[in-house]
């Protein structure tokens, strides 16, 4: 992959449905694109993913990164440092689902879905923030949900990590906002993606009804809100939140 003069992004989750893509448009926006899988067993699974891109046109690297643990990602961002380059923006995407009513939900369910989903975020972006403050310039979005914002019955794991990315997201951004780095989060409504064709179809039915615009997304009009974010001139929206829902939650 020929990387000169463009910037890198690193996309977590990079090979799921919402991950895909957005490593499909910001390769097309003239960016070099790295998408991590999550675990080395995984590693044919991810590399067949990169193939189909390429023979759609998409040259996309890989990574292989457990964004839950922090010396994952430490051991993965020397890697892409050695590899590839200097990440210019972060597209915190990899999350996970364990749902189940509080009441019943275990121990594990509520760490591993924090850990992904909420720990992740610091342990990834961590990891090149200070390359992006010595040269003055950063993108970092997060993939919240709408979860996060309104609640949701039988994800108070789901719910109480993806609102925690808005409070980092914020914090971050004041933090960062005289270097050239910006920090937003988008919030995603139902997409049409395997984490929700995996939710019962009666239930999928119900929430699809409740969507004003009458359908679920599509992972492109995701990946064209982090496009828009990661943009050079979109220099001044630091801090913000972008709802991406059909309608489904406002204000
Ligand atoms: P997918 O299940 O298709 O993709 C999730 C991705 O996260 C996978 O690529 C998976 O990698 C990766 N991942 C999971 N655990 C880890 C880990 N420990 N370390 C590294 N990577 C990991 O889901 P979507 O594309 O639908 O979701 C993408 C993001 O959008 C998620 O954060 C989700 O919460 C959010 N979202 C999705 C909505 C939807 O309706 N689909 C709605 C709102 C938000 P691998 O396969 O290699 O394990």
């Amino acid at each position: 992959m020929d990387n000169n003069d463009k910037k890198i992004a690193l996309v977590t989750g990079g090979t799921g449905g919402i991950g895909t893509a957005i490593c499909q448009r910001l390769t097309t926006d003239g960016m070099c694109v790295i998408a991590t899988y999550s675990r080395a067993d995984k590693k044919d699974q991810a590399e067949q993913w990169q193939t189909e891109q390429k023979e759609l046109g998409f040259d996309i690297a890989l990574g292989c990164v457990n964004v839950g643990d922090f010396n994952s990602c430490e051991l993965a961002a020397k890697d892409i440092a050695n590899r590839i380059g200097e990440v210019d923006i972060i597209v915190n995407n990899a999350g996970i689902t364990r749902d189940s009513v509080m009441k019943k939900m275990a121990v594990g369910q509520w760490d591993s879905v924090l850990q992904t989903n909420l720990n992740s975020v610091f342990n990834v972006t961590k990891q090149f923030l200070d390359g992006m403050i010595t040269r003055q310039y950063g993108r970092v979005v997060n993939i919240s949900s709408i979860n996060a914002q309104k609640g949701q019955f039988g994800q108070v794991n789901y719910s109480a990590a993806k609102a925690g990315m808005h409070g980092f997201t914020k914090a971050l951004a004041q933090e960062v906002a005289r270097k050239g780095i910006t920090v937003n989060t988008v919030s995603p409504g139902y997409i049409a993606t395997s984490m929700i064709m995996a939710i019962e179809e009666s239930v999928r039915d119900k929430i699809e009804a409740q969507i004003p615009i009458g359908r679920f997304g599509q992972p492109e009009e995701i990946a064209r809100v982090v496009s828009f974010l990661v943009a050079e001139d979109a220099g001044f929206i630091t801090g913000s939140n972008i709802s991406a829902n059909g309608g489904q939650h406002m204000f």
